[in-house]
């Protein structure tokens, strides 16, 4: 497996426009976009931070996967996402070294990235995602 660097860090809260305000206001970051991802339910907004991401996450709809995260542990780091070389094949690696997938198969995500997780049950209690740009189709 080949881990290039931390894409992003995926951070749960509850009004997106507000924690916007924080990280433009108090932080000084520039928020570059904002992406409605419907398989996920979610609202997202990024700001870089040198070649490192953080994504704000909001739920769309009850009973997300964000909307049930923060009625457990309230807003907060939800998950880190590591950048791999090959996702497909860094979930087979990952899988016969008997870490437990939440994605056995890479699915679409923010940013024209596919995305996989890893069951914080492997991990330490991280909820890890796996990401990699997807293929240019010209
Ligand atoms: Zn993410």
């Amino acid at each position: 497996m080949e881990v290039t660097h931390i894409e992003h860090i995926g951070i749960a809260v509850k009004h997106i426009d507000e924690a916007i305000k924080f990280y433009e206001g108090v932080l000084g970051l520039k928020c570059y976009a904002t992406e409605e991802v419907r398989s996920q339910k979610t609202k997202t907004a990024f700001f870089m931070v040198g070649q490192t991401k953080i994504e704000l996450l909001e739920s769309l709809e009850p009973q997300s996967a964000i909307d049930r995260f923060i009625d457990a542990k309230g807003e907060g780091v939800h998950h880190i996402a590591f950048s791999v070389n090959n996702l497909k094949d860094s979930l087979k690696e990952a899988e016969t070294k008997g870490v437990q997938l939440i994605d056995k198969d890479p699915r679409p995500g923010a940013e024209n990235m596919n995305i996989a997780f890893i069951h914080p049950k492997s991990t330490k209690g991280v909820l890890i995602e796996f990401c990699e740009k997807k293929e240019q189709t010209l």
